[in-house]
């Protein structure tokens, strides 16, 4: 067992605060990794907070995750020791199941590993990236090609495969019409991708005020929707539209920019449910649609694209005594457009 340095949440109301866990000693299919940076995603807030799920304290969250190799067990052949690697929202899954045989691992019928908060197969609780090493088997462990930052490849491992998997799942490309909804730490990295696979993008967001950033990503348009001309002036507009935004929204409104096929993707999710008329959908043969992450042979790809286009994440590096300010930042969407933690600051 190995003791290492991290930062943690002991309940759902104390701030986060310096710690130290247990990483289990490195199997013969396992990787240590010693963490240089990890991303901080929105469901890190809701998970440290209790309010997704009922949550055993202390944790350690993070799930974006980029270091280097340290160790590698007898069996590993797909890592070496200095390769630079990533970890994202998952560390383990069945293998057996027909979606893990698909490689869609995030679907994974008997429930996968999470990064942080399950029960892995060693019958511990995960932690995660908010700390200076972890331990994980080696076919989910991603590799980051040289050609992109580790401080910007982080955000990616969540963020980018978020966005990813729904763009490339419904085609995203040359003559495509794709709307992103929400410019943050999802939204900005859907526009970095749709813009690089090809298709016209554009920003919806609520008002203006992150305008000039959307054109810089990447975006064709970008158009406030606060303003009621918009639904008007959009009215069956696009192919795809990826909703970035965990609160409600007004699907009837936003499924009448859909043109003919067109799909209208949640990859936020709302706590409450939401409604919508199937008028909506019958009118224009469209789609509402969710989509979970991305599984590893695809954020593989994702990582391959990233570097081939030069595409990283806009991001705050900060230290570690700086995640319970960068929270309420987020909270308050006060982020452009990702907070990184240096953990080398874990001391
Ligand atoms: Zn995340
Ligand atoms: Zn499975």
């Amino acid at each position: 067992m190995l003791t290492v340095n991290a930062y943690a949440a002991t309940s759902a109301t104390e701030p986060l605060a310096p710690a130290t866990i247990d990483r289990r000693d490195v199997g013969p299919h396992d990787v240590r990794i010693e963490v240089k940076y990890c991303g901080i995603c929105h469901s890190d807030i809701h998970y440290v907070r209790n309010e997704w799920y009922e949550v055993t304290y202390p944790v350690v969250p993070g799930h974006e995750i980029a270091g280097i190799v340290a160790e590698v067990g007898s069996e590993v052949t797909k890592h070496a020791v200095g390769d630079r690697v990533g970890v994202g929202c998952m560390v383990d899954s069945c293998g057996e199941c027909v979606n893990c045989q698909k490689g869609e691992e995030q679907y994974c019928l008997k429930g996968n590993t999470l990064t942080y908060g399950s029960i892995g197969k060693d019958g511990r609780l995960t932690q995660g990236g908010y700390s200076t090493q972890i331990v994980v088997t080696e076919d989910f462990v991603l590799k980051i090609p040289q050609d992109i930052e580790l401080d910007v490849a982080a955000p990616l491992l969540c963020a980018g495969i978020t966005t990813y998997s729904p763009l490339h799942h419904w085609g995203a490309g040359p003559g495509k019409k794709v709307a992103v909804i929400g410019l943050g730490g999802l939204g900005h990295m859907a526009v970095k991708l749709a813009h690089a696979m090809g298709a016209e993008v554009t920003v919806l967001s609520q008002s203006l005020k992150k305008r000039e950033d959307g054109l810089r990503l990447g975006a064709d348009h970008y158009h406030a929707t606060g303003d009621p001309d918009t639904f008007e002036t959009l009215a069956g507009t696009f192919d795809l539209i990826v909703n970035t935004v965990s609160a409600k929204i007004d699907l009837d409104a936003y499924l009448s920019l859909l043109a003919l096929d067109g799909t209208l993707v949640n990859v936020g999710a709302p706590a409450e449910p939401l409604s919508l008329s199937v008028f909506s959908l019958i009118m224009g043969r469209r789609s509402f649609a969710g989509s979970l992450i991305g599984g590893i042979r695809e954020t593989q790809e994702m990582l391959d694209f990233c570097a081939e286009h030069h595409i990283g994440a806009e991001i705050e590096l900060i230290p570690a005594d700086k995640i319970n300010d960068a929270y309420e930042r987020v909270l308050a969407s006060d982020v452009r457009y990702r907070f990184v933690i240096d953990t080398s600051t874990l001391s």
